[in-house]
């Protein structure tokens, strides 16, 4: 039994955890914590949870504070990405296009 559920019977004076004495049945205690003082049983504090990226969103939205580097550096990849299937896209189409014009076969003029 731990101290600190521990109850004394008011009438009999026995010792248990119980809402009911289990000697004479009686449901009048009080509990031992009131004369025996227990120590904390933490004796470091719990470590504050790791914030989620969510709770950063907000905070960034919240204080106005830039985005951190990382998302920045996949944003500039997408873009560089997407600039080089624009140029590809282009250099291709002028390919195609000098091909047909070079091709003496195929003289519509
Ligand atoms: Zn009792």
């Amino acid at each position: 039994m731990q101290l600190r559920v521990a109850r004394l019977c008011l009438d009999c004076e026995e010792v248990h955890d119980d809402y009911q004495c289990p000697v004479c049945a009686s449901d009048q205690f009080t509990y031992l914590t009131r004369w025996v003082p227990v120590p904390e049983r933490r004796q470091r504090p719990r470590p504050a949870p790791a914030p989620s990226k969510e709770l950063e969103a907000y905070r960034r939205l919240i204080h106005g504070e830039p985005e951190p580097p990382k998302g920045r550096f996949l944003a500039r990849a997408l873009v560089g990405l997407g600039a080089a299937g624009v140029v590809g896209l282009f250099l291709g189409g002028r390919r195609a296009r000098s091909s047909s014009d070079g091709d003496p076969g195929s003289g519509d003029e």
